[in-house]
């Protein structure tokens, strides 16, 4: 699924793409991917002008005229590509097409269709459940907010990694990547964490988001950007996918655990439950 680091390039891309374009048409091909709470696309999106396109959470917001929004969520395998020609192939996967003036279009892409769109207007947007209840950007905290948030909270910290509503944006995989570099088990309970290893924990969080997103995102399985690149932060993943090789820190071999429905690989004896 795409993390933050992967839905952050998506929509900087998106928006030196699809700034200032005005939508012509638009062409729906599967009808199951209009999220339920979504305005009529067909009828309010023809002659809207693109403000911008932003990420929040995991999500990618396209920002149009008349305070409209049109939200993506891309969940497992949805793709947003910009085809500048209007000569990309069109296949099952294909989802929906936005047309602009200059022949250009964007393909919602969606192999395993759990992914959506929405179009909302500003007041529905902050007003949507979901929207609401997503917790802080992790690159909007400072290490004070994060203890603040994490310090003696009770769970698993993998698990309140990966809950959006406790912090936005991360998903299996920088969650286990900043578990391995701050030297944390993912199944440690969070509020046996001292709170200089909760520090590491931010720090080496936002390091790994940091690098994922200068890396243009992780391409473990079929993630690539808005004009079909992939990115190249697989290259550097020190647990996420290596499960049964070798830790590259201590060379102790990589094992794996469920934690929070999730396949969470780490490395036994640099990442100690105690
Ligand atoms: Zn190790």
């Amino acid at each position: 699924m795409p993390e933050l680091p992967e839905v952050e390039i998506i929509a900087r891309g998106l928006d030196s793409l699809l700034r200032e374009r005005v939508i012509t048409s638009v062409h729906t091909y599967y009808p199951g991917c209009i999220h339920g709470r979504s305005r009529n696309i067909g009828e309010n999106l023809p002659d809207q002008k693109i403000l911008g396109v932003r990420r929040r959470a995991k999500l990618a917001i396209i920002d149009l005229q008349d305070c409209q929004h049109l939200v993506f969520h891309l969940k497992m395998t949805g793709r947003l590509l910009f085809d500048p020609e209007s000569d990309l192939g069109v296949d099952k996967h294909t989802h929906l097409s936005i047309n602009f003036s200059d022949s250009s279009r964007l393909l919602f892409h969606d192999m395993r269709k759990f992914g959506y769109c929405c179009l909302l207007t500003t007041s529905e947007l902050a007003q949507w459940e979901f929207y609401k209840k997503l917790g802080p950007e992790p690159f909007q905290l400072d290490a004070e907010g994060f203890l603040r948030i994490f310090a003696k909270r009770k769970g698993k910290i993998k698990a309140l990694l990966l809950n959006q509503e406790i912090i936005a944006g991360i998903g299996n995989i920088y969650a286990d990547e900043a578990l391995h570099r701050a030297g944390i088990h993912p199944a440690r309970p969070c509020g046996d964490i001292p709170p200089e290893k909760l520090k590491q924990l931010f720090l080496a969080l936002k390091k790994v988001l940091t690098k994922a997103i200068d890396s243009g995102g992780s391409s473990f399985r079929d993630y690539v950007n808005s004009l079909g690149a992939p990115g190249s932060f697989q290259d550097l993943f020190q647990v996420y996918g290596r499960r049964g090789r070798t830790c590259r820190c201590c060379q102790t071999g990589l094992q794996c655990q469920q934690v929070a429905g999730r396949s969470s690989v780490f490395c036994p004896y640099c990442q100690s439950l105690s």
